[in-house]
Parts: structure tokens; C-alpha cells; sequence
């Protein structure tokens, strides 16, 4: 008898499958060499590059300045000797684990890193040192992180973080999901995401339906940093999400040479407004080594905001917030 074949992968995997993974691919799709832009090759070795097909398709060809690009690109900077302060565990993560990739910092939510995985690399990501080897709650089947959720009645929101937690397959996502419907102390269930903006193909009928069964309400906090990541494609996937109730924020990173003009800041918020999501965070850079060359200061940061609340609606203009830690709560500036 023939062997079966192998289960076809989901479109949003086979996307995957296509995407940028060194330095070298990535100046090549753009037509740009190590001329037009000082990179760093020890930083891609120990980060590597990550970029899907759909955000490499918005960047602009022969552009080295480009904000999209700027985010994903190892630029020499990054191997430069960091300013006192910058380190690998820049949030205290690890002393807030109240089990296997399970953090709680703040009263009554429980942060899971389900995965190390994402489907971009972002260089200035407060997590690019994180352990995901040694913790992450996926890898258990779930049974620690809904045990701990049966014995604390106090944790009323499920944040699925990760990495991106939407690297799961449905699959996975549904052996969580399915128990948390009988857990009815547990009232929201909150994923942090990159996908539907940089693979927007994840938002898939498979995922809508398991999300439209939910018990929780659900609460899609979405990362993007600059108006030009949001084309027709993404916007489809966010009003896909929309359509089965899901509440959708967006919380950016202020970074520099990225997003820290008013310009930049005014078309990001207006964009994510027309696409149905509300603002969150703006975060101020976490001082992880290798993002030195990101920081804006606070002084500026509070600047920018005073000038989008003259010019947006107060749903439109995000809290500028930075992490400090040992605080009961992410610290609100502004
Ligand atoms: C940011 C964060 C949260 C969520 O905080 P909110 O202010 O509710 O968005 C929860 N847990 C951890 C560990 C966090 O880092
Ligand atoms: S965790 Fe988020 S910020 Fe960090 S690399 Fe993944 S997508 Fe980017």
C-alpha cells in the first residue's frame, strides 16, 4: 500500500517556507550591496535575519533608509559597545516565572510565551536573548499553564505572547483553547501579534472559527510601527479578526530613523484607526543590547505625543509607556 502523503502545509506555512533568512538575501531582493549600508555579520549570526515575502514586497527596492527595512535589517551599530544600562534580560524576566514560559509581573494577568517562534525578526526586540529554549509553555501540551489558571482565581486574562503565539497551528492553538472554555474565571484571552500585519495569511478560516468559539472575549494587540506596513492585504486580515469580535489595539516601539517624526507618528495612528484598531502603547526602546542606535529619548518621545494629541482623537493617540522594573504596572509618561 502506498504510504499517505504528508499533510499539505497551510498556505501561512508554505509563506514561511519562502521567507528571507540571511543578511545577504535581504540586500539582494532590494538590489542593495554592503556598499549603500554598513551591516553587521556577527549581529545576523547571533540574531539572524527573518523577513516574510509580504513585508519584503512593501520595503522599497535601492532605498537603504527605508523605516520598514531599518527594523529587520543588522546594521553595524549593533555590534558597537552599548551604553551603560543596555543588557540581555533588560525587563527582569527572569525572576517572574511562575512556571515553565509562564511570567506574571502585573495583579490578575499571565503573560505565556508559547513559542520562540516569529515570523519576522524585529533588531530591537526586547527578547531577542529571551532562553526560548529552556522556557516556553507550549512545549508542555498546555497542562502547566491551565493548571496554574485552574488554581489561581485571580488570573482573569490570558495574554498568548511568545515569539508570536500565532506561530502555533491551529492545532496546537486549539488544544489550548478547547479546556480554557471551561475556565470560567479566566474572563479575556489576549494575544500579542505580529502576524496579521507581516503574514497576513495566518489569519486563516481555521484560526477565525477556533477565536469566534472562544468563551473569553478576546483582545488582538497588534505591533506595528510605521503606516506603510499596512497595505489592503493586512487591513483584510485585521477586519477579518474584527468581523468575529475581537477587540484590536496596537502598541509600536518609538524608534529611531523608524517612526520618530509627528509625520511618521500622525499617518501610523490615522492608518490604524481606518483599519479598525485602537491605540495602545507606544513603548519606549528597552535598553536590550545591540538596539542602542534605536533609542529616542523621553524628552523627545513626550514631545511627539503632545504634538499627535493636537492633531488625533484621544482613541487615536497612544500611551507612551516604559517598562521598569519591579512596577506594578508598565510606567505611563504620557
Ligand atoms: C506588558 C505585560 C503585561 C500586560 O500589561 P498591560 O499594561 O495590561 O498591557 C502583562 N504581563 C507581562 C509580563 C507584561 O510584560
Ligand atoms: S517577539 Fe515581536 S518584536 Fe520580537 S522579534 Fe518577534 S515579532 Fe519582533
Amino acid at each position: 500500500m502506498p504510504e499517505a502523503p504528508p499533510p499539505l502545509a497551510a498556505p501561512w506555512q508554505r509563506e514561511m517556507q519562502a521567507a528571507i533568512r540571511s543578511l545577504e538575501g535581504l540586500l539582494a531582493a532590494l538590489g542593495l550591496t554592503p556598499d549603500d549600508v554598513a551591516v553587521s555579520p556577527s549581529a545576523a549570526a547571533q540574531f539572524p535575519v527573518l523577513v516574510t515575502p509580504t513585508m519584503l514586497a512593501r520595503m522599497r527596492p535601492g532605498d537603504p533608509r527605508d523605516p520598514l527595512l531599518l527594523q529587520f535589517l543588522p546594521r553595524h551599530e549593533e555590534s558597537l559597545p552599548q551604553p551603560p544600562g543596555f543588557g540581555t534580560d533588560p525587563v527582569a524576566e527572569a525572576g517572574m516565572l511562575r512556571g515553565e514560559g509562564l511570567l506574571q509581573k502585573y495583579a490578575g494577568r499571565l503573560l505565556a510565551v508559547t513559542t520562540g517562534a516569529c515570523a519576522v525578526h524585529c533588531r530591537y526586540c526586547f527578547r531577542r536573548h529571551f532562553p526560548y529554549g529552556e522556557q516556553h509553555a507550549g512545549a508542555g501540551q498546555w497542562q502547566e499553564l491551565l493548571a496554574l489558571l485552574r488554581e489561581d482565581a485571580s488570573l482573569e486574562e490570558l495574554i498568548l505572547s511568545g515569539g508570536d503565539p500565532l506561530m502555533l497551528t491551529n492545532r496546537r492553538l486549539a488544544a489550548l483553547l478547547k479546556p480554557l472554555a471551561q475556565l470560567n474565571t479566566v474572563r479575556r484571552l489576549r494575544i500579542h501579534s505580529r502576524l496579521p500585519v507581516v503574514l497576513p495569511s495566518r489569519i486563516d478560516r481555521g484560526l477565525l472559527e477556533l477565536l469566534g468559539e472562544a468563551a473569553q472575549d478576546v483582545v488582538v494587540v497588534v505591533h506595528v510601527n510605521h503606516a506603510r506596513e499596512l497595505d489592503t492585504e493586512a487591513e483584510a486580515a485585521l477586519a477579518r479578526l474584527r468581523a468575529r469580535g475581537a477587540l484590536l489595539l496596537n502598541q509600536a516601539v518609538l524608534l529611531r530613523g523608524i517612526n520618530d517624526t509627528v509625520d511618521a507618528q500622525a499617518e501610523l495612528w490615522r492608518r490604524l484607526g481606518g483599519a479598525g484598531v485602537l491605540a495602545y502603547y507606544l513603548h519606549l526602546l528597552d535598553p536590550v543590547s545591540g538596539a542602542a542606535h534605536f533609542e529616542v529619548d523621553e524628552t523627545r518621545a513626550r514631545a511627539l505625543i503632545a504634538a499627535l494629541r493636537a492633531q488625533l482623537p484621544g482613541y487615536l493617540v497612544p500611551r507612551l509607556a516604559r517598562e521598569t522594573p519591579g512596577e506594578a504596572s508598565k510606567t505611563v509618561l504620557a
